[in-house]
Formats: C-alpha cells, sequence, structure tokens
C-alpha cells in the first residue's frame, strides 16, 4: 500500500507501523504492536459526531443524509448534484460536512464537547488534536470546502463554512492509540451502554443503526468488499486506522498506515480478515 500524500503532514508518518487492540465488553484489553501509539484517526471521528448528533436531532436528521452506500470516492462531489445535495450518507465526506454542520447548530462549544465526548466514551482522556495535520489539512482543502458551498447552494448547510470546516478538519486531526479507539467504540458492541462511561450513549436500536451504517458504507466504496472479507461494522480513515465492532463480543481498532487505492489500510483489513477467519466470528 502507499502512505496517504494528499495530507501532506500525514505523509511522513512511518509507514511500517502496526498495532491492534482488541476490548471485550467486560472492559479486558488485548493488543500488540503500535496499539498505544496515538495514530490520525481521521474518518474514523465521523462515527462519534454522528452519535452525538444522533441523539440531538433523531429522526430529523435522516431528511438530511441519507442512508445508502455511495459506491464513489468517498471526496466525490458529483452524486451531490444529481441528488440535490442530499449526501448519500453520513460517512462521505459530504455526508460527514452535514453532520458536522448539525453539531455546531446543537452544541454551544462543538469541538470541546466532541473531545470531551470521546474521552468519556474512552474512560479516560486520550484525544489530542493535532494541530499541525488540521492546518495541513485546512490548507489543502479546496474540495471539502467546494462541498460544503455546494451543500449551502442546495440550503442543506446552515452555519458559516468557515466555523464548520474548521470543527471538521480539527475531528479529523484527532490522535488516538488502538486502544483508546477500540474502547471508544466499545458502547456499539453492546447495545448502545458504555461500560467505560457508564451510561447509555444511544438506545439499542439506534446503535444497530449506526452499525447498519458502518457495514454498509464504514470503508469508502469498499464496504463490500470488507462486509465479504471480514462481516463486521467498523469505520476507515486515511490515516490508516479501522475501528469495527463484533455486536455482543468486542469491540478493535487496527492501524497500519499503507492505504490500498480506496484508501482503506491493507494491513489492518488483512488482519481482521485473519482474525474473523480463525476466531470464525462473523456477523453471518
Ligand atoms: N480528513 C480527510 C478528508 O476530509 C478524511 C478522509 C478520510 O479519512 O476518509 O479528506
Amino acid at each position: 500500500g502507499k502512505v496517504a500524500d494528499y495530507i501532506p503532514e500525514i505523509a511522513t508518518v512511518d509507514p511500517d507501523q502496526f498495532g491492534i487492540a482488541l476490548v471485550d465488553l467486560k472492559g479486558n484489553v488485548f493488543g500488540v504492536g503500535d496499539h498505544q501509539k496515538p495514530f490520525s484517526i481521521q474518518s474514523i471521528s465521523k462515527v462519534h459526531t454522528l452519535t452525538m448528533v444522533f441523539k440531538a436531532f433523531n429522526s430529523k436528521l435522516w431528511t438530511r443524509v441519507n442512508v445508502e452506500p455511495s459506491g464513489d470516492p468517498f471526496n466525490s462531489i458529483a452524486q451531490l448534484e444529481y441528488e440535490k445535495g442530499i449526501p448519500r450518507n453520513p460517512f462521505i465526506n459530504s455526508g460527514a460536512l452535514v453532520i458536522t454542520d448539525a453539531l455546531c447548530s446543537n452544541f454551544d462549544d462543538p469541538l470541546v464537547q466532541l473531545t470531551d465526548f470521546i474521552n468519556e466514551l474512552a474512560g479516560q482522556t486520550c484525544v489530542k488534536i493535532n494541530q499541525e495535520v488540521m492546518r495541513s489539512e485546512k490548507n489543502h482543502g479546496e474540495r471539502n470546502t467546494a462541498m460544503a458551498y455546494f451543500l449551502k447552494s442546495y440550503k442543506n448547510f446552515n452555519n458559516p463554512i468557515e466555523e464548520v470546516l474548521d470543527v471538521y478538519f480539527s475531528q479529523c486531526a484527532i490522535e488516538m492509540s488502538c486502544v483508546d479507539l477500540a474502547r471508544s467504540f466499545s458502547f456499539l458492541a453492546n447495545d448502545g451502554y458504555s461500560i467505560f462511561a457508564n451510561r447509555e450513549i444511544l438506545t439499542e436500536s439506534n446503535a444497530r443503526r449506526v452499525n447498519a451504517l458502518m457495514l454498509t458504507c464504514g470503508f469508502y466504496d469498499e464496504a463490500g468488499e470488507f462486509a465479504f472479507r471480514v462481516g463486521m461494522p467498523g469505520k476507515s480513515g486515511v490515516g490508516g486506522g479501522v475501528a469495527a465492532v463484533m455486536p455482543h463480543k468486542f469491540s478493535i481498532a487496527v492501524w497500519s498506515p499503507e492505504l490500498n487505492e480506496k484508501g482503506n489500510s491493507v494491513k489492518a483489513i488483512r488482519a481482521l480478515e485473519l482474525l474473523t477467519d480463525k476466531l470464525k466470528f462473523s456477523l453471518f
């Protein structure tokens, strides 16, 4: 694979790293390799923002974002025009921008509250925003900026564009380790209840919906391949991370920076494939 180079600051990461951490429903952590090393979680943060907004909006959110796989690259703008400014799903960039816009409408201090929320999910203070990655992405953010303006032209964007983009680039620049990331996904393996936060994060049925979205839309236009090879709901990011859940069993995060041409970590996917094969775990 190849390290993502369209965000220059991410291109400098050592490509040979690999870490994996599994968290069971009792909170036991099993990890190897670079599992404690923070990395850029990028689009995996879209699951955290969706979870925050899901609660605030409930069903109204789904008039602004669809729940269909896109079959297009994560940063594609083409579909938005045919579909009149309603993004295919919350995990492609256009959809995630709508979610971050909703976050800005519903929370007074969205970035601080997002950080607090992820720390709460992980059960410890672990979130760090890498300002260099944030700036690097902002300086090369033409496509995301174009998409935000495009959404606004369809009246599917309510807050000042620069403000929302700053939050969006910052959420993508969050760094966490595999261990903390797997902990922060644990509630999705546990019917919406977080053992680390000691509270219900989403209702059981809404947690199932987030998992359904991850299964169908969590891997750019390679979600089918991931379901075929691994069979778990999950979300990847261009930093080389993958976070996934086996409902009622465990959450897991894997990281290795080299990506395939669809933008998914080659080694993370292979590792999950071997793991689910060996353990005979699959949703299906
Ligand atoms: N920050 C990246 C972007 O908006 C996220 C891409 C990703 O991880 O899918 O292009």
